[in-house]
């Protein structure tokens, strides 16, 4: 165990009262985990709590204590915590996809970038999904992988009778997600087209035509399924 996972260790026991067994993770899933077992108490905690400050200290010991919900105060430092964990460098780039048979994504991208973001953001962009989707995949056209830094466009979207300015406009919106992280309210719930987002998001050229079009056209992507953008 490192100097700093010790630390952490004895910290948390002192705060609990327990006897405890710290793991310290890099993985995406598991921020927090803990196992009450009789005796030692089993918790594995990201890497980003070994510089987790002193309030949110206190707050994961009453859950370590209590069994209490996690608070919204950890939920919310774990949610800043990813934004700065960088795990980008994990993608495959000769994965990504972004010539289409319509629509090339690298260049759609870049013209928006520079449109709209004074300092280029420096996403990854891939097409995703079947242009024919079968009836029973789930339809989500645009996607944003925050711990990737990486857009998703589905493949439906690459027809002559999209027009670009569509394209675009999914592609800003998977962008604006990059800029607003997702919110803490009160409840601890996560809440992600926040007034922020969506005053960032009406700024693009044209959104209430495009809102419309999207409207208009939707049950061709989606045939009656519940509304998939994201
Ligand atoms: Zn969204």
């Amino acid at each position: 165990m490192s100097t700093s996972a010790h630390h952490l260790q004895s910290l948390l026991e002192e705060k609990t009262g327990r006897k405890l067994k710290i793991k310290i993770n890099d993985n995406r899933s598991t921020m927090v985990s803990v196992r009450w077992d009789p005796g030692c108490t089993k918790v594995s905690l990201h890497r980003i709590f070994l510089e987790a400050p002193k309030n949110v200290m206190e707050e994961l010991a009453c859950y370590i204590k209590d069994k209490r919900e996690i608070s919204p105060l950890v939920k919310s430092y774990i949610q800043e915590g990813l934004n700065r964990v960088d795990y980008s460098e994990t993608v495959d780039a000769n994965a990504l996809e972004t010539t289409g048979q319509v629509y090339d994504l690298l260049s759609l991208y870049q013209k928006v970038e520079e449109k709209y973001f004074p300092t280029p953001l420096g996403l990854r962009i891939t097409w995703f999904g079947k242009r024919k989707p079968t009836p029973s995949a789930s339809l989500v056209l645009g996607q944003y992988q925050r711990l990737l830094q990486l857009i998703r466009i589905h493949r439906v979207l690459d027809r002559k009778d999209v027009p670009q300015e569509v394209l675009e406009y999914v592609i800003y919106h998977e962008m604006v997600h990059h800029i607003h992280l997702p919110k803490i309210t009160v409840g601890g719930r996560s809440a992600v087209h926040h007034d922020e987002f969506k005053r960032q998001e009406r700024a693009f050229h044209g959104f209430d035509e495009i809102q419309q079009w999207i409207r208009k056209e939707r049950g061709r992507f989606f045939q009656g399924r519940k509304n998939g953008w994201s």
